[in-house]
């Protein structure tokens, strides 16, 4: 027997397919011949988390890459070959890195919870932890899972910057711009995290901004997020080298 719920998705299908070629005469025989996505969304696997019903875009608007808990790994050559299709054949002029609050695979890292084989995905979520764990430690116990929520897009806003592919493209002058973005499941809004990259501006500047903004939110919840400046004893955690490019503090 048919599953009933999985007929009603296609029985969904036809009435959306209907529906748009009414709206929208050619809509489909006009995707059909190309894709011009000026975005690329690179988010969390989470059902709540949809880019396109987020950001009203249609399809062939965005280039999507989902995992669990938004992480771009040096060698994931998935998450690498979609953000190079993306700049280089598709000439994306943005790429969003999209975390989002009462994420999952970021609770499971904080808390150190046993998922199974994604623990070793989610380790990656750890070493941001533990980069950041003097601020963590220091936040009320509720607000670190949305703290390290930010983190996580901050440190992979920077692995997007140093990849080869962002690198190249940067140096042969194209334009593309790296977004930290924050999602809110209880509101549905979504927080621009103010850590763009565009190549012209040294990342470890953006960073640390970024890095002490997010520090100064979640210590005084409720207050403005202007950057206020911090010690640099303070701050020493989150020092990174002058060449820009952020190297995991020595164990
Ligand atoms: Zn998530």
């Amino acid at each position: 027997m048919p599953d009933d719920t999985l007929d009603d998705l296609f029985a969904h299908n036809r009435a959306w397919s209907a529906q748009m070629e009414r709206d929208r005469p050619g809509f489909f025989t006009s995707l059909v011949k190309q894709q011009t996505p000026k975005y690329m969304w690179i988010g969390c696997s989470d059902s709540r988390v949809p880019a396109n019903q987020i950001t009203g875009l249609d399809p062939g608007e965005v280039f999507v890459h989902r995992n669990v808990a938004n992480i771009v790994v040096h060698s994931d050559l998935n998450a690498l070959s979609a953000i190079q299709f993306a700049v280089d054949m598709l000439k994306v002029e943005h790429i969003m890195v999209v975390g989002h609050y009462g994420c999952g695979g970021v609770k499971a890292a904080l808390d150190g919870i046993r998922v199974g084989l994604a623990d070793n995905w989610i380790r990656h979520i750890q070493d941001v932890r533990d980069r950041h764990h003097v601020m963590l430690e220091s936040l009320p116990e509720e607000v670190r899972a949305d703290a390290l929520c930010e983190l996580n897009v901050a440190e992979q806003v920077v692995n997007v910057a140093v990849s080869t592919v962002m690198v190249d493209a940067w140096s042969r002058g194209q334009k593309v711009t790296i977004h930290g973005w924050a999602f809110g499941v209880h509101d549905g809004l979504l927080q621009d995290l103010q850590m763009s990259m565009d190549g012209s501006k040294p990342l470890d500047a953006i960073y640390k901004a970024a890095v002490q903004r997010i520090r100064y939110k979640w210590s005084t919840p409720g207050e403005s997020t202007t950057i206020v400046p911090r010690p640099r004893s303070e701050a020493s955690v989150d020092e990174l080298p002058s060449d820009g490019i952020p190297k995991r503090p020595a164990p």
